[in-house]
């Protein structure tokens, strides 16, 4: 009998006024209990609905009948199939606007938990099978990946299991893109996404860090010199856009990229750790979408008094509901219908203060979504000692600058096809923000994948 509850599930959770001092894991997980009885609310439907809003088309109702029967490393075996992420995915996806929005359980009630599903699913393999994934026979041919974000990881894990013998080429230090260096521990802890990555070394994918493709090497010699014959791009979106306005070079203003990237991957938040981050007491976060969020969040559990200045009305914020709700029970105070004009600075170069003007609504723009308007006579000045710029993000060019024939879009994103992430170059493929700008993982481990197969078609010919 399914369970007919019209409510999933709650999710446990560390109390808002406990979590928002530490950096742990803020959703805790279901029991085995929860798992099973949520499971119980899918009806197992023939046309499966919900698969079809999963860019990587896991096979939901199957995993959850698994997870049903309380067989849950079955369920994760029908996961892994379709996914090589299922620990991440299942705790930042947008289950909302994907598998979880064509759900026939949200036509009358709340759709089911399929996130929470594949979150449980995932830590129970990883918490008790010890078994190893065994490295598939070679198939002799060498394809290159560049960035080891979601898409690069798995374009990599899909050739791989192929028996292609992968090596992607990672910028920083640590091999995970967006996964290790911006979204924050408490939301995503980094010893899961590491555990991921751990599973793509048994397969055999080499991870080489500290390696800029454009500067220590380019993709003309990785398919020249070092015998690669095919490359896929997942090189992402980590450009940040500033404002533009007086006041942005003081020192105390960060774009959400660098302040992100010193307490994920430098754990600036640590004590011991040799990478400072500024303790502001009063923080402004300017933006309102999952970054600034995240931004906000981190600063508040450095100890600050924090303010998400945002342009439009709550109405219009495009984070996730869920990351907005968060961020109010951890005490960010929002700011709406304001506008920065200025960042004002101390005798010390030090930002002090932000100049800002009030903003209405007026006509829908390009977008559909109505465009502010400035206040006539409504400026005021906000006291502040630090200010982070969440205001998105673009295609680095350096890519580009340094191969040839690689044709872009003017704002920087790389120009490949959406079925196989074929870029102007043969043999050239790209993929995740590179292309489309920043986006979401699972959409960038969507055109991974797809670009994966189509690098298998072109060089099994
Ligand atoms: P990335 O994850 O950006 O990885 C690209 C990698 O390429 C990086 O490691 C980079 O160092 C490396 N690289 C770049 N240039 C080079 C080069 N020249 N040579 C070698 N390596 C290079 N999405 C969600 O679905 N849910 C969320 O909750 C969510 N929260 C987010 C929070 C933050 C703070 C940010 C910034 C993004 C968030 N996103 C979220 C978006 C999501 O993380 C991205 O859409 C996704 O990571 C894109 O994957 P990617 O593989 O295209 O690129
Ligand atoms: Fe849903 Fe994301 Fe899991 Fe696909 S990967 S089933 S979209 S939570
Ligand atoms: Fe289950 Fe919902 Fe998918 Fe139907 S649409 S199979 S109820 S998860």
């Amino acid at each position: 009998m399914p369970n007919m509850a019209m409510q999933k599930n709650p999710m446990p959770s560390q109390q808002p006024e406990v979590r928002n001092q530490n950096f742990m894991e803020v959703a805790l997980g279901y029991s085995a209990e929860t798992a099973i009885d949520e499971a119980k609310r899918c009806l197992n439907c023939k046309n499966h609905p919900c698969v079809s809003g999963c860019p990587v088309r896991i096979h939901i109702p199957e995993f959850i009948q698994k997870m049903a029967q309380g067989d849950f490393e079955a369920a994760y075996q029908i996961i892994a199939e379709s996914s090589s992420l299922p620990a991440v995915c299942g705790r930042v996806c947008p289950q909302e606007s994907q598998c979880e929005s064509k759900c026939v359980r949200g036509i009358k009630g709340e759709p089911v938990g399929i996130g929470r599903l594949e979150r449980f699913a995932a830590d129970w393999h990883n918490a008790h099978c010890t078994d190893r994934p065994v490295k598939p026979a070679s198939n002799g041919h060498k394809v290159a990946v560049i960035g080891s974000g979601p898409s690069g990881l798995t374009c990599a894990g899909d050739l791989a299991k192929k028996g292609y013998d992968v090596t992607v080429f990672e910028a920083l230090h640590l091999a995970g893109g967006v996964l290790v260096y911006g979204i924050p521990e408490f939301r995503l802890p980094k010893a899961i996404v590491q555990k991921e990555i751990d599973t793509l070394a048994d397969l055999g994918v080499k991870i080489e860090t500290n390696v800029v493709i454009g500067k220590t090497i380019t993709i003309d010699e990785l398919m020249q010199e070092y015998g690669f014959e095919a490359v896929f791009i997942g090189s992402g979106a980590g450009l940040p856009k500033f404002m533009n306005i007086p006041g942005e070079n003081l020192k105390g203003v960060y774009s959400a990229n660098e302040f992100l990237t010193r307490i994920n991957l430098m754990k600036a938040y640590k004590p011991n750790s040799d990478t400072p981050i500024q303790h502001g007491k009063h923080v402004a976060v300017v933006g309102g979408g999952n970054v600034a969020m995240d931004a906000a969040r981190c600063a508040k559990r450095l100890g600050a008094d924090v303010t998400i200045i945002y342009r439009r009305t709550e109405v219009e914020l495009p984070a996730r509901r869920e990351e907005v709700e968060h961020a109010m029970e951890e005490g960010i105070v929002f700011k709406f219908l304001t506008n920065p004009l200025e960042i004002i600075g101390d005798e010390r170069g030090w930002a002090s203060a932000v100049r800002c003007q009030e903003m209405e609504l007026g006509e829908p723009d390009a977008s559909g979504r109505r465009r502010p308007v400035p206040k006539e006579g409504s400026e005021f000045s906000l006291d502040l000692d630090c200010v982070i710029m969440a205001l998105g993000t673009s295609p680095n060019p350096l890519i580009k600058s340094t191969t040839e024939g690689l044709e872009t879009q003017k704002w920087g994103g790389i120009i490949a096809e959406e079925e196989t992430g074929l870029t102007s170059r043969t043999g050239v493929y790209a993929g995740g923000d590179a292309v489309t700008g920043a986006a979401t993982v699972i959409l960038a481990m969507g055109a991974g994948k797809n670009a994966a197969a189509a690098i298998d078609d072109y060089l099994s010919k």
